[in-house]
């Protein structure tokens, strides 16, 4: 999908809206009011759409439509979640890791600060944590795990699935973070996962709109108060186009995944080869398995700041790392977690294809991307 002669590699932060998922959000996007919460027969119309969109997302799951929340993105449901928990649990230990997106891990933060117990699981270049590293500390103490599917910045994939059996065999509840994995890799809830949440916009879908799947076997307090829709656990005017938009993203994927899974990974792979062969000092941050659209790239001896700017001048649009923590200079707290030296991390940037990126932008990517590396390296 060609936006313009840019070229935009920072679908981690946002993606452009699918053709079909516009479509699907017209019924609300129109001249006819519809809230699902009225009796009249306007509501019922918005309040069937309403219902079907949620079972299509709960089919997806294989969980029950009454365990899927919508929320205003995935910051809220993180809140929502991690607060509703911790609540529960205090002061007994919530395990996690220093790599989490900051919607959970300043939540986290503030739960230490406040008297309880926080068990971060050691991290390393590899760019997930281990199940061995849990096996270790997990225990009758343990009131919550914590942690995600995909890490945004690096890619790296936490091995999710057999985290949620070990959590189930201690009876442990599991939040995950499923929003760099949702589009990209298939995904249902498996034993042991108790909760996770989802962002459209990070899948073709709107900005605005979040998913929270919470297993019925939890009772949380909840975030925001007032109507009694969503069964009083999240209050507020449904947002009906956002729902209808993410539940078609969703619907999707059923079709067009795993062939756009290999098909972004190969498009990644060729990217990061060929820059590699074009320059030196190209190395690719995590070691882990990684999931099929994100490259976070230390360009040895260019200032990474620097070098976004240069790139966006060009045309090409990346990142730094998380765009709720870009803009401002400090290096990536997820690549010094794992224990990367300060100028590899200050050299580093992240790149994150979509399904609509094409191989000719690719093609003018590296081209401009070796220019202007080879630039600053010589100035
Ligand atoms: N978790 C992860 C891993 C993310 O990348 C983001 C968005 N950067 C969020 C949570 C927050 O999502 P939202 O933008 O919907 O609030």
């Amino acid at each position: 999908m060609a936006l313009d002669s840019r070229i935009y590699l920072d679908n981690n932060s946002t993606t452009v809206l699918d053709p079909e998922v516009l479509d699907a959000m017209q019924f609300d996007l129109c001249n006819v009011p519809r809230n699902p919460s009225c009796i009249h027969s306007f509501g019922r119309d918005a309040r069937n759409e309403l219902i079907r969109a949620k079972r299509v997302i709960a089919d997806a799951f294989e969980v029950s439509s009454e365990e899927i929340y919508f929320s205003s993105g995935a910051t809220e449901s993180n809140n929502f979640l991690l607060k509703g928990f911790l609540k529960k649990i205090f002061p007994k230990t919530v395990i996690t890791t220093k790599l989490e997106h900051s919607s959970i891990f300043r939540i986290v933060e503030e739960y230490q600060k406040n008297g309880g117990d926080v068990c971060f699981l050691p991290v390393d270049k590899v760019g997930a944590p281990k199940l061995d590293d849990l096996k270790k500390v997990i225990g009758k103490q343990t009131g919550l795990l914590t942690l995600m599917a995909v890490n945004n910045e690096t890619g790296v994939k936490t091995d999710y699935e057999s985290f949620a059996q070990l959590a189930k065999e201690h009876n442990v509840p599991f939040v995950i973070d499923g929003v760099a994995l949702l589009g990209k890799e298939p995904f249902k809830v498996v034993d042991g996962i108790s909760a996770v949440s989802f962002s459209g916009h990070k899948l073709h879908a709107p900005k605005g709109i979040g998913i929270t799947y919470l297993s019925d076997e939890f009772d949380l307090d909840p975030l925001i108060i007032g109507g009694n829709q969503q069964n009083s656990m999240r209050a507020g005017t449904h947002n009906l186009s956002g729902i209808l938009g993410f539940s078609k993203a969703i619907e999707l994927l059923q079709s067009i995944l795993p062939h756009e899974t290999l098909k972004m990974q190969k498009m990644r792979d060729r990217f990061e080869k060929t820059l590699q062969e074009k320059l030196e000092n190209v190395l690719i941050n995590g070691e882990g398995n990684r999931i099929c659209n994100t490259s976070s790239i230390a360009f040895l001896g260019c200032d990474g700041e620097s070098l976004l700017m240069s790139l966006d001048m060009q045309g090409v649009a990346a990142s730094h790392g998380s765009a709720c923590s870009s803009g401002s200079l400090a290096p990536s707290r997820i690549l010094s977690a794992m224990g990367y030296p300060k100028e590899r991390v200050e050299s580093s940037i992240r790149f994150s294809i979509s399904r609509f990126t094409t191989d000719s932008e690719i093609d003018r990517a590296i081209a401009i991307i070796v220019d202007v590396v080879k630039q600053m390296r010589n100035l």
